[in-house]
């Protein structure tokens, strides 16, 4: 072992009785720097940190998210998304067109004069259909930080409730406070629908409920300077503000605006019989007629025209049909029987379920409308039993057939299983 009068700085030579400290490498033996040197070291480094954060030199500091070569292109980013969520293809793809320049926005070189803007998304469709499970998947893609915020706990300020810039609080928290990682961040801001103008006509008294977050809002989402309580409420009066930039924060926000099909079908049926007389114009999905949504629609639902006119991007969400509920069951790479087959592998059991079993857990759900969000409720009445009785017990094998599911769900009432 090297004796402690021979140690020496390894970058300037100092001997260790002229230094401070010694600081001895990690790999390396008899290898140490100087106190000194660490200090130095220290300085040069926050001199460069400091002069490329100003963009001296256009060494403006990148993170990973921002080199081209490392992110996903759209086309790869819907393929994750494929694995995960059922159909859905519209929004998928527009989703993932968005990200795609969302990180393109964040790399953009400064040095001519076109800014590409960002491209807020909003999404419509039927409560339970994907909107969420979409947000979630891209965040698991995404190396930016990424919440999802709920705006139905979004109040005016000076009314109970969250204040609007508690919406980056989350955002901050996720990004450890690193203020300028939450500056390029993705927000999903589920429920928008829920704070729409009661009425269509903005004469009326001022509903300070919605169109008061929405005003607010809006300077989120065009991109200001917001001062964030970095704990977010108001139980903390004495934290000090932080200032976010919003002007490269993405804003996804998900409805499902019930009773929009309505609008949309009165918009188009006036539209056809007043002025259409193009015998070409494409036949009418009467099925389904989100896929039509327009920004009049979200303006005649109560959204304010200078909130519509920052959510550039709108898609819509497909309810799910018989079809869709029954791949939801099995395929996702996370789908509820696959949770499930999981858990009971954990216990040394082999899960499985007959097809017909499945088509049933299926039909429940469409006859009791319960949707995607119910299927898991109703598997969990189907499972519970076995799930009590099999653990450490001698079974190996256990298989639910559409008789089992029949007689399980016989002794609950379905219509109180939880959507
Ligand atoms: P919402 O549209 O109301 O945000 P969610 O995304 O929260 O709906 O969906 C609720 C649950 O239903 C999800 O967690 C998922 O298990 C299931 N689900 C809904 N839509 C789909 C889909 N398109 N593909 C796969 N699973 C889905």
């Amino acid at each position: 072992m090297a004796k402690r009068s021979i140690q020496k700085c390894s970058f300037c030579g100092r001997p260790s009785d002229m230094s401070e400290v010694m600081i001895p490498s990690a790999t390396e033996t008899n290898t140490y720097i100087c106190a000194e040197c660490a200090d130095q070291i220290h300085e040069l480094l926050r001199n460069y940190r400091h002069e490329t954060s100003a963009g001296i030199g256009r060494k403006q500091e990148r993170d990973k998210s921002t080199d081209l070569n490392s992110i996903p292109t759209p086309r790869e980013i819907k393929e994750f998304l494929d694995r995960y969520v059922i159909g859905q293809d519209s929004a998928k793809r527009y989703l993932s067109v968005a990200v795609y320049n969302h990180y393109k926005r964040l790399g953009q070189p400064v040095d001519d004069d076109v800014d590409i803007e960002k491209s807020n998304i909003i999404m419509v469709g039927p409560t339970g259909t994907g909107k969420t499970l979409l947000a979630k998947t891209i965040a698991r893609l995404l190396d930016v930080p990424f919440t999802i915020v709920d705006a139905t706990v979004l109040t005016q300020a000076g009314y109970v409730g969250e204040d609007i810039e508690s919406l980056l609080t989350r955002l901050l928290q996720v990004a450890d406070y690193d203020v300028k990682r939450a500056e390029r961040g993705i927000v999903f801001i589920d429920e928008i629908d829920k704070i729409a103008r009661k009425g269509d006509n903005p004469s009326i008294t001022r509903d300070v409920s919605g169109e008061g977050v929405q005003q607010g809002l809006l300077k989120l989402l065009e991109g200001s300077i917001v001062n964030v309580p970095p704990q977010g409420g108001r139980k903390h009066p004495e934290q000090h503000m932080i200032p976010v930039d919003t002007k490269n924060i993405l804003f996804i926000c998900g409805g499902a605006f019930d009773g929009i099909e309505k609008k949309i079908a009165h918009r188009m049926n006036t539209h056809t019989v007043g002025y259409s007389t193009d015998k070409k114009t494409k036949r009418i999905n009467r099925e389904n007629f989100l896929e039509y949504v327009a920004p009049q629609d979200l303006k005649s639902f109560g959204l304010i025209p200078e909130i519509i006119g920052r959510l550039p991007i709108i898609t819509h969400l497909d309810p799910l049909d018989r079809d869709a509920l029954r791949r939801v069951l099995t395929e996702p790479k996370n789908a509820i029987t696959r949770q499930y087959e999981k858990l009971f592998r954990m216990d040394g059991v082999k899960l499985t379920f007959d097809p017909e079993a499945l088509d049933r857990i299926v039909d429940t759900a469409i006859e009791y409308k319960l949707g995607a969000r119910g299927l898991r409720g109703i598997v969990e009445e189907i499972m519970m039993d076995p799930m009590f009785e099999i653990p450490k017990s001698k079974t190996k094998k256990f298989n639910v057939s559409a008789d089992y599911v029949t007689e399980k769900l016989s002794n609950i009432r379905v219509d109180t299983i939880n959507e």
